[in-house]
């Protein structure tokens, strides 16, 4: 008997609709004109380029011109950062300050661009997270300076799922620049958030807004980038005019038309926010009833939380070998971060958290998706507390 297989991976990416694939084809078969191209086979795709465009500038509450597509979501968090602290260095005068302020909890892409950006001598300031992962407003006023360039949040944590109070930050972020002379922009990585919270660009008081259609059921490889108009930025990829020129080369017209198409079918509606997180409360009961020892690293207030992700520690388990063991049984979870999950490093998450170190080598990230089940949810509660316990056994625990 052929074994079934269970995805509850969601936060690494999500399946591609086949709705949005049916869109894709034409532009993967007979509608394949260069945009740039003057001729009827260019007017095509750069038409569906614009009216993809168009699909995520109604999402987010923006002008078209005010969207760019990119690679990836940690290619956008990279032209958000890098590309506007090149811009306001250009404007400084030398010896003048550079100064970001982000969390520690960040994705990789930013937190890696960050202390890359520090070995050239910006200053980064890394706000700390309390048990819940949520940073302190005080400290984030306390940390914007009268120079601050940039502050870097992200919407909501890719491992824990704990949702930072966006709305209010950028109203104390817009708060702070009427008393200053030089301004503050606002980068909000908002990747695993897109699914279920508000967006709107304005509302929020967002400067720059990182997206990825891989994590909306589009296509991998490609990313947005949200640039309120007049932000200072500059591009990282040089050589033609693309996307305002602040990204150059061949548009991936397939792609694009397939983050428009994914981020067009968007419910983000409180009913289906309250069915997801009904789906994962009842595998938190589940888990921690049949399971001895394990507990949920996440916010306490459900409304701090995603309604997809939520993240255990199992006393005494391995969290690598639990990931494998359950991939064996059929079940695709994950210890964190996709990316990070070759190295075995224990999640800057956690840590950043309060976790010791053993904690955080034994967690597991489940997340759920649009097409998880109940029954995917019972077979993954009835399984896990044999696999927990087969290795503590194995580890002596
Ligand atoms: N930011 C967050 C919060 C993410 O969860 C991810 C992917 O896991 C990324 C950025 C990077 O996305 P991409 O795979 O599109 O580069």
């Amino acid at each position: 008997m052929s074994r079934q297989k269970t995805y509850l991976d969601y936060a690494a990416t999500t399946p591609l609709d086949s709705n949005v694939l049916k869109k894709m084809m034409p532009y993967l078969e007979t509608k394949y004109g260069n945009p740039s191209s003057i001729h009827k086979f260019g007017q095509e795709t750069s038409e569906a380029i614009d009216m993809a465009r168009e699909k995520v500038a109604k999402f987010l509450s923006c002008k078209a011109t005010e969207i760019v597509f990119t690679g990836s979501a940690s290619e956008s968090d990279n032209l958000a950062i890098r590309g506007s602290i090149k811009a306001l260095k250009r404007k400084k005068q030398a010896g003048d300050r550079v100064h970001i302020v982000t969390t520690k909890i960040e994705h990789k892409a930013v937190l890696e661009t960050c202390k890359d950006l520090e070995r050239d001598g910006v200053r980064v300031t890394y706000l700390p997270v309390g048990p819940d992962g949520l940073i302190n407003l005080d400290d984030l006023r306390a940390e914007i300076l009268p120079e601050t360039d940039l502050v870097s949040v992200m919407y909501a944590n890719n491992e824990v799922g704990a949702v930072q109070p966006i709305k209010k930050i950028g109203q104390i972020i817009s708060d702070i620049n009427k008393n200053k002379e030089h301004h503050t922009y606002f980068h909000v990585d908002a990747v695993q958030a897109a699914n279920w919270l508000n967006c709107n660009v304005d509302e929020l008081k967002i400067d720059l807004l990182t997206l990825s259609a891989h994590k909306i059921y589009g296509p991998k490889g490609v990313g947005i980038l949200y640039v309120r108009e007049g932000t200072p930025i500059l591009p990282l990829i040089t050589g033609g005019s693309h996307e305002w020129s602040l990204r150059a080369g061949t548009e991936n017209v397939a792609g694009i038309v397939g983050m428009g198409e994914a981020i067009s079918k968007i419910k983000n509606t409180k009913a289906e926010f309250k069915k997801m997180e009904a789906l994962k409360d009842k595998l938190v009961v589940g888990v921690i009833k049949n399971v001895q020892g394990s507990k949920v690293n996440a916010p306490r207030k459900p409304e701090d939380r995603l309604p997809n992700i939520v993240n255990f520690s199992f006393l005494g388990v391995e969290g690598e070998s639990l990931v494998i063991t359950l991939d064996q049984e059929g079940f695709a979870v994950s210890t964190g971060s996709a990316c990070t999950s070759t190295a075995l490093l224990p999640s800057h998450v956690l840590i950043a958290m309060g976790l010791i170190e053993l904690d955080a080598h034994s967690s597991l990230r489940v997340s759920l998706g649009k097409y998880t089940t109940v029954a995917e949810i019972d077979r993954f509660i009835k399984v896990l507390p044999r696999v927990v316990d087969k290795l503590r056994k194995i580890s002596g625990r």
